[in-house]
Protein backbone atom coordinates (compact mmCIF):
# COMPACT_ATOMS: atom_id res chain seq x y z
CA UNK A 1 0.00 0.00 0.00
CA UNK A 2 1.31 3.53 -0.73
CA UNK A 3 -0.54 4.89 2.24
CA UNK A 4 1.62 3.02 4.93
CA UNK A 5 4.87 4.69 6.87
CA UNK A 6 7.46 1.71 5.17
CA UNK A 7 6.45 2.69 1.46
CA UNK A 8 7.02 6.40 1.98
CA UNK A 9 9.76 6.10 4.12
CA UNK A 10 11.68 3.87 1.85
CA UNK A 11 10.41 5.54 -1.83
CA UNK A 12 11.25 8.78 -0.85
CA UNK A 13 15.02 7.34 0.37
CA UNK A 14 14.95 5.75 -2.51
CA UNK A 15 14.55 8.55 -4.29
CA UNK A 16 17.13 10.56 -2.36
CA UNK A 17 14.09 13.24 -1.30
CA UNK A 18 12.82 14.52 1.74
CA UNK A 19 9.33 16.22 1.86
CA UNK A 20 8.97 19.32 0.84
CA UNK A 21 7.44 21.32 3.58
CA UNK A 22 6.76 24.72 1.61
CA UNK A 23 4.64 22.38 -1.02
CA UNK A 24 2.67 20.89 2.18
CA UNK A 25 3.79 17.97 1.50
CA UNK A 26 2.64 15.60 4.37
CA UNK A 27 1.71 11.98 3.15
CA UNK A 28 -1.01 10.19 4.68
CA UNK A 29 0.41 6.74 5.77
CA UNK A 30 -2.94 5.03 6.69
CA UNK A 31 -4.56 2.61 4.02
CA UNK A 32 -7.44 2.39 5.94
CA UNK A 33 -8.62 5.97 5.89
CA UNK A 34 -6.96 6.57 2.21
CA UNK A 35 -9.27 4.04 1.07
CA UNK A 36 -12.43 5.55 3.33
CA UNK A 37 -11.80 8.87 1.69
CA UNK A 38 -11.60 7.37 -1.40
CA UNK A 39 -15.26 4.90 -0.89
CA UNK A 40 -16.96 8.85 0.55
CA UNK A 41 -16.98 9.86 -3.13
CA UNK A 42 -18.80 7.04 -4.23
CA UNK A 43 -16.86 7.02 -7.69
CA UNK A 44 -18.49 4.88 -10.27
CA UNK A 45 -16.74 3.55 -14.13
CA UNK A 46 -18.71 6.61 -15.21
CA UNK A 47 -16.80 9.16 -13.59
CA UNK A 48 -13.96 11.57 -14.43
CA UNK A 49 -11.71 12.10 -10.75
CA UNK A 50 -9.97 15.30 -10.96
CA UNK A 51 -6.95 15.29 -7.41
CA UNK A 52 -4.80 17.96 -6.74
CA UNK A 53 -1.61 17.07 -5.24
CA UNK A 54 -1.36 13.11 -5.05
CA UNK A 55 2.21 13.44 -3.89
CA UNK A 56 3.32 9.34 -3.75
CA UNK A 57 -0.37 8.44 -4.86
CA UNK A 58 -1.65 7.48 -1.50
CA UNK A 59 -5.60 8.36 -2.92
CA UNK A 60 -4.73 8.12 -6.85
CA UNK A 61 -4.04 4.57 -5.68
CA UNK A 62 -7.68 3.40 -4.28
CA UNK A 63 -9.27 5.82 -6.99
CA UNK A 64 -8.18 4.33 -10.11
CA UNK A 65 -9.65 0.98 -10.17
CA UNK A 66 -13.16 2.74 -9.77
CA UNK A 67 -12.90 5.57 -12.10
CA UNK A 68 -13.48 5.85 -16.00
CA UNK A 69 -10.47 8.51 -15.75
CA UNK A 70 -8.30 10.00 -13.50
CA UNK A 71 -6.59 13.18 -13.76
CA UNK A 72 -3.83 14.50 -11.52
CA UNK A 73 -2.33 17.87 -11.09
CA UNK A 74 1.09 17.87 -9.11
CA UNK A 75 3.30 20.64 -8.49
CA UNK A 76 6.22 18.74 -7.68
CA UNK A 77 8.30 17.23 -10.84
CA UNK A 78 10.19 13.76 -8.83
CA UNK A 79 6.49 12.83 -7.55
CA UNK A 80 5.37 13.47 -11.08
CA UNK A 81 8.20 10.67 -11.58
CA UNK A 82 7.10 8.48 -9.09
CA UNK A 83 3.90 8.69 -10.22
CA UNK A 84 4.41 7.96 -13.55
CA UNK A 85 6.42 4.68 -12.65
CA UNK A 86 4.14 3.86 -9.96
CA UNK A 87 1.33 3.85 -12.28
CA UNK A 88 2.54 2.45 -15.13
CA UNK A 89 0.14 -0.42 -16.38
CA UNK A 90 -3.33 1.41 -16.01
CA UNK A 91 -4.40 3.50 -19.23
CA UNK A 92 -7.15 5.57 -17.36
CA UNK A 93 -4.40 7.54 -15.84
CA UNK A 94 -3.59 11.54 -17.06
CA UNK A 95 -0.71 13.26 -15.37
CA UNK A 96 0.06 17.43 -15.51
CA UNK A 97 2.83 18.79 -13.72
CA UNK A 98 1.71 22.06 -12.80
CA UNK A 99 0.60 24.40 -10.21
CA UNK A 100 -3.04 23.55 -10.04
CA UNK A 101 -3.84 27.78 -9.47
CA UNK A 102 -2.78 28.18 -12.78
CA UNK A 103 -4.85 25.53 -14.70
CA UNK A 104 -7.38 26.96 -16.69
CA UNK A 105 -10.06 25.10 -15.09
CA UNK A 106 -12.81 26.38 -17.17
CA UNK A 107 -11.31 25.43 -20.59
CA UNK A 108 -9.83 22.46 -19.33
CA UNK A 109 -13.83 20.98 -18.12
CA UNK A 110 -15.06 22.23 -21.32
CA UNK A 111 -13.56 19.90 -23.07
CA UNK A 112 -14.74 17.11 -21.35
CA UNK A 113 -17.04 15.37 -22.98
CA UNK A 114 -20.87 15.14 -20.63
CA UNK A 115 -21.87 12.00 -22.75
CA UNK A 116 -18.90 9.91 -21.33
CA UNK A 117 -18.45 10.55 -17.92
CA UNK A 118 -21.34 11.29 -15.91
CA UNK A 119 -19.83 12.76 -12.43
CA UNK A 120 -17.11 15.22 -12.12
CA UNK A 121 -15.42 14.45 -8.86
CA UNK A 122 -12.57 16.60 -7.15
CA UNK A 123 -10.62 15.05 -4.68
CA UNK A 124 -7.61 16.54 -2.62
CA UNK A 125 -5.61 15.68 0.22
CA UNK A 126 -5.07 19.40 -0.15
CA UNK A 127 -1.58 21.30 0.54
CA UNK A 128 -2.60 23.38 3.56
CA UNK A 129 -1.04 26.30 2.51
CA UNK A 130 -3.32 26.64 -0.36
CA UNK A 131 -6.60 25.11 1.47
CA UNK A 132 -8.62 28.33 0.51
CA UNK A 133 -7.08 29.69 -2.83
CA UNK A 134 -8.35 25.91 -4.34
CA UNK A 135 -11.32 26.05 -2.38
CA UNK A 136 -12.13 29.28 -4.12
CA UNK A 137 -10.97 28.52 -7.39
CA UNK A 138 -13.02 25.33 -7.87
CA UNK A 139 -16.36 26.12 -6.05
CA UNK A 140 -16.93 30.21 -6.73
CA UNK A 141 -16.54 29.91 -10.09
CA UNK A 142 -19.35 27.59 -10.25
CA UNK A 143 -18.03 24.88 -12.17
CA UNK A 144 -19.67 21.80 -13.46
CA UNK A 145 -18.37 20.02 -10.70
CA UNK A 146 -20.54 17.55 -9.20
CA UNK A 147 -19.02 16.35 -6.08
CA UNK A 148 -15.71 17.54 -3.70
CA UNK A 149 -13.95 15.70 -1.27
CA UNK A 150 -11.36 17.02 0.55
CA UNK A 151 -9.13 17.29 3.30
CA UNK A 152 -7.94 19.67 5.32
CA UNK A 153 -7.18 21.08 8.66
CA UNK A 154 -9.82 20.44 11.08
CA UNK A 155 -10.11 24.18 12.31
CA UNK A 156 -10.13 25.41 9.19
CA UNK A 157 -13.13 22.89 7.98
CA UNK A 158 -14.98 23.69 11.01
CA UNK A 159 -14.85 27.18 9.92
CA UNK A 160 -16.45 26.60 7.16
CA UNK A 161 -19.08 24.55 8.71
CA UNK A 162 -19.86 26.78 10.63
CA UNK A 163 -18.95 29.83 10.10
CA UNK A 164 -19.44 33.02 12.61
CA UNK A 165 -20.97 36.21 11.05
CA UNK A 166 -17.29 37.83 11.26
CA UNK A 167 -16.22 35.09 8.98
CA UNK A 168 -18.30 34.96 6.39
CA UNK A 169 -17.32 35.55 3.04
CA UNK A 170 -18.33 34.39 -0.65
CA UNK A 171 -17.46 31.13 0.23
CA UNK A 172 -19.70 31.05 3.05
CA UNK A 173 -22.35 31.95 1.00
CA UNK A 174 -22.20 30.18 -1.97
CA UNK A 175 -22.29 27.08 -0.23
CA UNK A 176 -25.05 27.99 1.26
CA UNK A 177 -26.32 28.68 -2.13
CA UNK A 178 -25.93 25.76 -3.34
CA UNK A 179 -24.00 22.96 -1.46
CA UNK A 180 -24.76 20.59 1.21
CA UNK A 181 -21.74 19.98 3.20
CA UNK A 182 -21.04 17.25 5.62
CA UNK A 183 -18.15 15.49 7.79
CA UNK A 184 -16.58 12.97 5.93
CA UNK A 185 -13.86 11.82 8.51
CA UNK A 186 -11.69 13.31 11.12
CA UNK A 187 -8.05 12.66 10.71
CA UNK A 188 -5.36 12.26 13.31
CA UNK A 189 -2.01 14.34 13.03
CA UNK A 190 -0.44 10.94 13.24
CA UNK A 191 -1.20 9.51 10.23
CA UNK A 192 0.43 11.49 8.28
CA UNK A 193 4.25 11.18 7.82
CA UNK A 194 5.61 13.99 8.01
CA UNK A 195 3.60 14.50 10.70
CA UNK A 196 1.95 18.09 10.58
CA UNK A 197 1.41 20.09 14.08
CA UNK A 198 -2.79 19.62 13.97
CA UNK A 199 -5.72 16.95 12.91
CA UNK A 200 -7.31 17.24 10.06
CA UNK A 201 -10.76 16.87 8.59
CA UNK A 202 -12.09 15.57 5.55
CA UNK A 203 -15.13 17.41 4.04
CA UNK A 204 -17.54 16.92 1.64
CA UNK A 205 -19.28 19.47 -0.58
CA UNK A 206 -22.01 18.09 -3.01
CA UNK A 207 -23.68 20.20 -5.70
CA UNK A 208 -27.08 21.05 -5.49
CA UNK A 209 -29.64 22.73 -7.33
CA UNK A 210 -29.21 26.69 -5.96
CA UNK A 211 -31.38 27.07 -2.76
CA UNK A 212 -32.38 30.65 -4.02
CA UNK A 213 -34.18 32.08 -7.41
CA UNK A 214 -31.29 34.54 -7.75
CA UNK A 215 -28.61 34.43 -10.28
CA UNK A 216 -25.37 32.88 -9.70
CA UNK A 217 -23.19 35.75 -11.02
CA UNK A 218 -25.51 38.28 -9.52
CA UNK A 219 -24.79 36.66 -6.03
CA UNK A 220 -20.86 36.65 -6.62
CA UNK A 221 -20.85 40.68 -7.91
CA UNK A 222 -22.88 41.53 -4.91
CA UNK A 223 -21.07 39.91 -2.68
CA UNK A 224 -17.66 40.63 -4.13
CA UNK A 225 -19.00 44.68 -3.51
CA UNK A 226 -20.38 43.85 -0.12
CA UNK A 227 -17.22 41.92 1.27
CA UNK A 228 -14.22 44.08 -0.31
CA UNK A 229 -15.00 46.81 2.32
CA UNK A 230 -16.43 45.18 5.46
CA UNK A 231 -16.03 48.00 7.89
CA UNK A 232 -18.05 50.26 5.14
CA UNK A 233 -21.88 50.67 5.82
CA UNK A 234 -24.32 49.01 3.34
CA UNK A 235 -25.06 52.54 2.12
CA UNK A 236 -21.83 52.88 1.21
CA UNK A 237 -20.69 49.92 -0.72
CA UNK A 238 -23.43 49.98 -2.84
CA UNK A 239 -23.18 53.91 -3.86
CA UNK A 240 -19.70 52.53 -5.26
CA UNK A 241 -21.73 50.27 -7.84
CA UNK A 242 -23.88 53.11 -9.09
CA UNK A 243 -26.88 52.66 -6.86
CA UNK A 244 -27.95 56.04 -5.33
CA UNK A 245 -28.98 57.08 -1.93
CA UNK A 246 -32.54 56.55 -2.67
CA UNK A 247 -32.70 53.18 -4.70
CA UNK A 248 -30.64 51.65 -1.38
CA UNK A 249 -32.59 53.10 1.69
CA UNK A 250 -35.89 52.06 -0.44
CA UNK A 251 -34.62 48.81 -1.56
CA UNK A 252 -33.26 48.01 1.54
CA UNK A 253 -36.43 48.90 3.57
CA UNK A 254 -37.85 46.16 1.78
CA UNK A 255 -35.90 43.72 3.24
CA UNK A 256 -35.99 45.21 6.83
CA UNK A 257 -32.50 46.43 6.43
CA UNK A 258 -30.63 49.27 7.79
CA UNK A 259 -28.74 51.12 5.52
CA UNK A 260 -26.29 51.87 8.03
CA UNK A 261 -25.19 48.38 9.25
CA UNK A 262 -22.19 46.43 7.65
CA UNK A 263 -21.44 43.00 5.90
CA UNK A 264 -20.52 41.54 9.40
CA UNK A 265 -23.33 42.36 11.19
CA UNK A 266 -25.87 40.41 8.47
CA UNK A 267 -26.34 36.79 8.29
CA UNK A 268 -26.67 34.89 4.94
CA UNK A 269 -30.00 35.31 4.11
CA UNK A 270 -29.79 38.93 4.55
CA UNK A 271 -27.00 38.38 1.91
CA UNK A 272 -29.38 36.27 -0.32
CA UNK A 273 -31.67 39.06 0.31
CA UNK A 274 -30.19 42.13 -0.97
CA UNK A 275 -29.00 40.36 -4.18
CA UNK A 276 -32.33 39.73 -4.90
CA UNK A 277 -33.70 43.68 -4.70
CA UNK A 278 -29.98 44.49 -6.27
CA UNK A 279 -29.34 43.87 -9.96
CA UNK A 280 -25.66 44.52 -10.88
CA UNK A 281 -25.37 42.01 -13.93
CA UNK A 282 -24.14 44.15 -16.75
N1 LIG B 1 -2.18 13.09 -1.76
C1 LIG B 1 -0.96 12.80 -1.04
C2 LIG B 1 -1.28 12.07 0.24
O1 LIG B 1 -2.46 12.11 0.64
O2 LIG B 1 -0.39 11.45 0.81
C3 LIG B 1 -0.13 14.06 -0.78
C4 LIG B 1 -0.87 15.18 -0.08
S1 LIG B 1 0.17 16.52 0.42
C5 LIG B 1 -0.80 17.11 1.79
C6 LIG B 1 -0.12 17.80 -0.78
C7 LIG B 1 0.43 17.57 -2.20
O3 LIG B 1 0.10 18.71 -2.99
C8 LIG B 1 1.94 17.40 -2.32
O4 LIG B 1 2.22 16.30 -3.13
C9 LIG B 1 2.41 18.71 -3.01
O5 LIG B 1 3.57 18.55 -3.79
C10 LIG B 1 1.19 19.05 -3.84
N2 LIG B 1 1.05 20.48 -4.18
C11 LIG B 1 1.41 21.54 -3.43
N3 LIG B 1 1.09 22.69 -4.05
C12 LIG B 1 0.50 22.35 -5.24
C13 LIG B 1 -0.05 23.09 -6.33
N4 LIG B 1 -0.06 24.43 -6.31
N5 LIG B 1 -0.55 22.42 -7.39
C14 LIG B 1 -0.54 21.05 -7.41
N6 LIG B 1 -0.04 20.30 -6.41
C15 LIG B 1 0.46 20.92 -5.32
Amino acid sequence: MISSKKYVDETLKKNNLIANKALGQNFLVESDIASYIVNSANISNDSLVIEVGPGLGALSEFILPLAKKLILFEIDDKMVNILKNTFINFSNLEIYHVDFLKVDLDNFLKQIDRNIYKNIIFISNLPYYITSKILNKIIINNYDINKIVVMMQKEVGQKILKPEKKDYNLLSVILDYQYDVSIVKYVSKNSYLPRPLIDSIVLKFEKIKPRYFIDFTNLVNICNTLFAYRRKTLLNNLKKIGFTNKEIIDKLQKINLDANLRIEQLSINNIIDIATFFNVNN
